[in-house]
């Protein structure tokens, strides 16, 4: 008789796939192999499902930026929508509170969806035996062996720091500790213009908070258009950010309830920035601590990503990585298309991710959401294109709801009038994005976006007038 999650069996089990991790990649990889028929199981270290995504990710942080942006609007925009409140407050326990509500609704919906599927839940840290053996430890010490013909590894990534700044999670925090702050800082300086450093210093910048970004690179959210980080700081800006770009961090010293930055500019000088909260987000890195990959032979490459070929198959034939732990953007989406591809390879079939057309988004005020490529890129190829822009302002929509900051830029081929690539700045821009993907998808020239119907007013006309001003420049209403 063998004892696997508390129930006794005949024959030991084996599974069709063991799923190591139940982020976005690691639960949508288990649901889909269970979908295919395959006998699942996912194993997680903590007590919720959910990972990185939805404990202290995606969905906490978007709670928090909704939360914080009716406060601002309420202090700032409600007089002009001629709504007068007075003795207007934060109750920040009341918005951690609600934010934690939210991270629950989501975690047990995973729960739920691993029980309608029959997967098994095995709460543990996972670590490889062999090939085929995934040991289960759990918190009390006490451990099972598990079996499976396959393995996905989807253990996800945690937040990196630099090798002298020493995290002390209380005011030199990552994003996970900024999650949960008791107070709403006096001064918040955030190292790193990335994406988690701009939403989250924008829910304490919102809330009265000073913000002071320090950059090593030239410009906000480096990794996507320049335009967007150009747009996003003018419009931090008027929050109140300050900026110090191209300047390097080379010291943070904690003394207790004020930390002092140090970072030095291009010419060698060095500013000093005091704060009492250091929120260190300069990305985050590829997570395998306790996983023993090795007794696998799982391969990890210097850069700590599980090694994965185009299937997304390591070294091992019956062991795959996924999400975050593998090379490729750190997106949830991301992490969720692989789940599914890998399930489905498993199961015999063909699928395909086309990896230039998952949007990146930031959920910041105004959002900023981009699919395919930059206009850098396309000077880097060599490609020739056309750009069309149609700003914010121009839109009635976004003027009746006082959102016109920001613009959409589609970028299209010179020749074809095929879209390369569409990037937004501008309300709403996280939902609008996606009808950018489904045209790229379909290989879309820009005059077909240009001569189909947008709802009037919304902002996706934005995207359609950018698309008339790349269709040899005609937009209608600029
Ligand atoms: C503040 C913040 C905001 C973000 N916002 C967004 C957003 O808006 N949109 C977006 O697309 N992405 C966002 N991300 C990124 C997103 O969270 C990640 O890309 C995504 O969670 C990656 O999914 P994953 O399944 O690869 O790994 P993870 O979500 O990191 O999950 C990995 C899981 O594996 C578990 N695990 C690790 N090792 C073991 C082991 N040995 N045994 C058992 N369990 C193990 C971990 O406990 C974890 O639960 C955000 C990230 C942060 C930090």
């Amino acid at each position: 008789m063998y004892i696997v999650h508390g129930t006794w069996y005949k024959e030991k089990i084996m599974y069709d796939v063991i799923v190591i991790g139940s982020g976005p990649g690691g639960y949508v990889a288990a649901i889909r192999a269970a979908q295919l028929g395959m006998k699942t199981a996912i194993v997680e270290k903590y007590s919720t499902l959910g990972g990185t995504c939805l404990n202290v990710g995606c969905i906490p942080s978007k709670a928090l930026l909704d939360s914080s942006e009716h406060y601002h609007n309420a202090a700032h925009t409600f007089k002009t929508h001629g709504i007068n409140l007075s003795s207007l407050k934060v109750d920040l326990k009341q918005m951690i509170g609600r934010k934690d509500d939210v991270v629950k609704q989501n975690v047990d919906g995973i729960q739920y969806l691993m029980k309608k599927n029959k997967i098994d839940v095995h709460h543990g840290l996972g670590s490889f035996v062999d090939k085929n053996t995934v040991k289960v430890t759990k918190e009390d010490g006490s451990s099972e062996n598990i079996e499976g013909k396959n393995i996905i590894i989807a253990t996800g990534s945690k937040p990196s720091t630099l090798p002298f700044i020493k995290l002390d999670k209380k005011r030199v925090i990552t994003s996970t500790e900024a999650l949960n702050l008791k107070e709403i800082p006096k001064h918040m300086i955030v190292i790193g213009g990335g994406v988690i450093g701009m939403e989250l210093g924008s829910v304490y910048g919102r809330m009265g908070a000073k913000v002071s970004v320090v950059e090593y690179m030239d410009s906000l959210i480096p990794t996507m258009d320049k335009t967007m980080g150009k747009e996003l700081q003018k419009s931090l800006k008027k929050l109140g950010f300050e900026f110090y770009l191209k300047h390097k961090v080379v010291e943070v010293e904690n003394k207790g309830k004020e930390v002092i930055v140090k970072a030095e500019n291009a010419k060698g000088e060095t500013i000093e920035l005091k704060g009492d909260y250091v929120l260190v987000s300069i990305g985050r890195r590829p997570y395998t601590d306790g996983l023993n990959a090795e007794a696998a032979g799982v391969k990890i490459t210097d850069r700590g990503q599980v090694e994965v070929d185009e299937h997304l198959r390591t070294n091992v034939p019956n062991i795959y990585a996924i999400g975050d732990v593998v090379k490729g953007v750190m997106l949830a989406h991301k992490a969720e298309e692989e789940g599914t591809f890998v399930a489905e390879v498993i199961a015999g079939q063909k699928p395909h991710i086309n990896y230039l057309l998952i949007p990146g988004v930031v959920y910041t005020w105004p959002e900023v959401a981009a699919v395919g490529y930059t206009e850098e890129q396309l000077k880097e190829k060599g490609i020739k294109y056309k750009a069309g822009k149609f700003p914010f302002m121009a839109s009635g929509r976004a003027r009746a709801s006082m959102d016109t900051d920001g613009l959409v830029k589609v970028l299209a081929d010179a020749e074809t009038d095929e879209i390369l690539g569409v990037h937004m700045i501008g309300p709403r821009t996280a939902d609008m994005i996606a009808e950018a993907v489904v045209a790229m998808e379909f290989r879309a020239s820009a005059e077909d976006i240009a001569r189909m119907s947008h709802a009037h007013p919304t902002y996706t006309e934005a995207f359609k007038e950018a698309c008339l001003a790349a269709t040899d420049n005609r937009a209608l209403h600029i």
